[in-house]
């Protein structure tokens, strides 16, 4: 039977959440530190563990039908291939940073600061790409690490690097001017899969779907006397028709919704003004989309 291969990061930020985001598309993965491919136990699907530098380079040559990376670096490689989805994790920005020393001058100048200056970075293309468009030259040191002591030692005025927290430019005399790219991880997919391929990619996506719209999605249960329902449901996010079920008590009724976490908190001390009860909120697994 056909299989598709999908290859994922060996070691490193993406490892451990691709291999959760296809645990929890209930596909079933034996655990194997030492094998760099292992077969699916109930789903069509090969999985290769690679440097995450070598993915796009592997799905444009067909060795691998998909790959999960970061956008980030589906850009500065440049491969044929296609993004399927983007997976909502792994979220980060690429940020240009210059020494602190040089932060008065930069306010001045903006962004042309860096005309004709050296940036050291391991993501030369997509520098190269996003300075393109700001009309901005600079000349690039590639580096494979530790880009943030390329300015206290000498190498470049400035540094563009993946930041999350800031501590590590912080750390080094640095201070963020600029994000060039926002990334997250994303599956991309090879140009060409057969039929056969193709079917199995969109059950996959389908999986997909479904988990990433449970993500940040809870299910939603209160108590409430049956004279308030009106007012309930006006509190209530939007929904076609909210779940109501009698209790045994015949003044009171149970509302089941779904929300999102930041809805959630909107409503829930609304709701307890108005006499709810008994408000709870769980999490969901799945939420198949609705087709349009
Ligand atoms: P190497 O190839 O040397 O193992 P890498 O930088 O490619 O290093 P990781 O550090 O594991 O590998 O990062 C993989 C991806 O995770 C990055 O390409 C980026 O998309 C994302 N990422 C990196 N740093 C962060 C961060 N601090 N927060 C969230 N996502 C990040
Ligand atoms: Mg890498």
């Amino acid at each position: 039977m056909n299989k598709l291969r999908i290859a994922i990061q060996k070691s490193g930020r993406l490892s451990d959440k691709s291999k959760a985001l296809l645990k929890e598309c209930g596909i079933n993965i034996p655990d194997s530190k030492k094998t760099l491919k292992v077969k699916a136990v109930n789903f069509p699907l090969e999985v290769l563990m690679l440097r995450d530098d070598d993915i796009p380079q592997y799905v444009q040559d067909g060795i691998a039908d998909l790959g999960i990376l970061g956008e980030n670096e589906v850009v500065e490689k440049n491969k044929d291939i296609r993004i399927a989805r983007a997976l909502g994790f792994s979220k980060c920005r690429l940020c240009l940073a210059i020494p602190k020393k040089d932060i008065p001058t930069y306010d001045i100048e903006g962004i042309k600061w860096f005309d004709g200056k050296e940036v050291a970075t391991s993501y030369p293309n997509v520098l190269k790409e996003c300075l393109k468009e700001k009309g901005v030259q600079v000349k690039i040191h590639e580096i494979g690490g530790s880009v943030e002591i390329a300015p206290t030692i000498g190498l470049a005025d400035g540094i563009f690097d993946i930041v999350s927290t800031g501590a590590t430019l912080l750390n080094n005399g640095l201070e963020e001017v600029e994000t060039l790219m926002k990334s997250q991880a994303v599956l991309i997919a090879n140009k060409d899969l057969d039929t056969d391929k193709q079917q199995i990619l969109d059950d996959l996506l389908f999986r997909i779907d479904a988990v990433l719209n449970a993500k940040n999605r809870k299910y939603v249960m209160l108590n409430a006397p049956k004279n308030k329902l009106e007012e309930v449901i006006a509190i209530l996010p939007k929904v076609k028709s909210p779940t109501i079920m009698n209790l045994r008590d015949d003044n009171w009724v149970a509302i089941h919704a779904v929300m999102t976490e930041d809805e959630f908190w909107e409503v829930v001390r609304p709701l307890e003004k108005i006499g709810a009860t008994g408000i709870l909120s769980v999490p969901i697994e799945k939420i198949i989309p609705r087709i349009a």
